[in-house]
């Protein structure tokens, strides 16, 4: 895939999106198209987000050709967890260096690849450009050509260098990778009419462990995960599911979309956040694969699962009730933290809508009601003015806000990609759950409130 500018422009026009469905006219597709302003890679560049798409396939060696800071930046911050190997932990870089930029690092990146192949027998090795290689203009897909057909083994490479934009381009990218070299190059060794793939759920903190159970239990088999605890092999054959259902996540929404164009395969947006959204990932699943028996399973898993649960949130839904807090994340999660906590009888008083579509803030508002605070952006100061204002009991949000919320000495929960606790499915409410209670009733915080002893 070469990276030129109707690439970018084609992925960030992507149809699917509602960005830019709900836009009209001249307005459509403008901000989406805008070059990217120094600063857009704040939080992560697209290379770091074309590796947070792919670095849970958890077989594979990510090798990232450039220096060593990229690899270094963007390491270990995500918590994707694995049922089995761990070569993907293992970072891999061809460290470049100022000799490297002067007389190319092509010869460097063949001669890894050789290694990682001869020292960890990976099934296969993604090869990350970053803005370095690409300036020096190395020619890495032809390097990966060659490099593969010497190993015999797939050497993907994942060309989304971090000065073409934001961390949501990278994803794309990553997509479109797994489009152009592995989606398709291998057949599984059957299929069934309950064959689904999970996209865009890459199992932070075992997430994806609390949700496979319940779609077992109904028969149906998750073919592909992407990428979530996936190997390699499980996305070749990815293109044979029934369905793709794509989780809390636009990022992939490129890839969702090109698999229906190309293999005729329907795509679904649903969470896993919360006892409503649960319930409505699996009826929707069910309806899309048309078995009204197993549709009518599904209600009774539904039924069984939600008394199950009720007696498990009952002690804490008794002390939680009537806390206030404030939420600040992006993108689904507004809205699908928002419904979790309802369901425990919590009350938001407001929320970012940062990274939202006009369909993520139309629900964020019917779920807030009209005394909901909605803060399309924010810092700290502001953060801390809205605690203030609305008496908030507690701030759910990233973890580089769990200062801001020490500062207002109240409690904090990590809901982002850094969070250590699963919160997705049945289970994943009760941990919530038991989190909030935790950082609520801490009795550290009657200690911070007192007055100072010399004050
Ligand atoms: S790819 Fe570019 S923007 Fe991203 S970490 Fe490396 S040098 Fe920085």
């Amino acid at each position: 895939m070469k990276i030129t500018q109707s690439k970018i422009n084609e992925l960030l026009h992507e149809p699917g999106c509602e960005h830019n469905q709900n836009k009209k006219g001249e307005k459509k597709n403008k901000s989406c198209t805008q070059q990217a302003q120094p600063g857009a890679a704040q939080g992560g560049c697209a290379f770091d987000g074309a590796m947070i798409a792919l670095v849970p396939i958890t077989d594979a060696a990510h090798l990232v050709h450039g220096p060593i800071a990229c690899a270094g930046n963007s390491w270990g911050s995500r918590g994707s967890l694995s049922s089995g190997p761990m070569l993907y932990k293992t970072g891999f870089t061809t460290d470049l260096t100022e000799n490297d930029v002067i007389f190319g690092g092509e010869k460097k990146l063949y001669k890894a690849i050789v290694e990682i192949k001869e020292r960890y027998q990976p099934k296969a090795i993604f090869v990350y450009a970053t803005c370095v290689t690409a300036l020096i203009g190395d020619d890495m897909e032809a390097v990966c050509k060659v490099a593969a057909e010497k190993i015999g083994l797939p050497v993907v490479p994942v060309i989304a260098p971090g000065f073409i934009g934001s961390k949501n381009l990278g994803n794309r990218f990553g997509g479109e990778a797994l489009l152009d070299y592995v989606v398709g190059t291998a057949e599984a060794e059957y299929t069934t009419p309950y064959d689904i793939n999970l996209i865009g759920e890459y199992n932070i903190a075992g997430e994806m462990w609390g949700v496979l159970p319940l779609f077992e239990k109904l028969g149906i088999r998750v073919l592909s995960k992407i990428t979530g605890d996936a190997r390699y092999e499980e996305i070749c054959y990815a293109h044979r599911a029934k369905l793709n259902v794509m989780i809390c996540s636009r990022a992939l929404l490129n890839m969702a979309r090109k698999m229906e164009e190309r293999y005729g395969i329907p795509y679904i947006e649903e969470s896993f956040y919360g006892i409503d959204d649960v319930n409505r990932c699996l009826r929707n699943v069910a309806a899309k694969l048309g078995d009204p028996d197993l549709q009518a399973r599904t209600e009774q898993l539904i039924a069984e699962e939600t008394a199950a649960l009720d007696v498990a949130l009952a002690p804490y839904r008794e002390r939680l009730k009537g806390k206030r807090v404030v939420l600040y994340t992006g993108g689904v999660k507004s809205w699908s933290i928002i419904s979790a906590a309802k369901d425990l009888g919590i009350e938001v008083v407001a929320t970012s809508t940062r990274k939202s579509t006009e369909e993520d803030k139309a629900k964020i508002k019917n779920l807030l009601g009209n005394e909901g605070i909605m803060l399309e952006k924010g810092n700290a100061q502001e953060l801390l003015k809205l605690i203030a204002e609305t008496n908030a009991d507690m701030l759910i949000a990233g973890g580089r806000n769990q200062y801001t919320a020490l500062k207002a000495r109240i409690p904090f929960l990590d809901i982002n990609q850094e969070r250590h606790h699963p919160y997705a499915g049945y289970v994943g409410m009760v941990e919530m759950a038991r989190e909030l209670y935790e950082a609520l009733y801490s009795p550290v915080w009657e200690q911070v409130r007192k007055p100072a002893p010399w004050e």
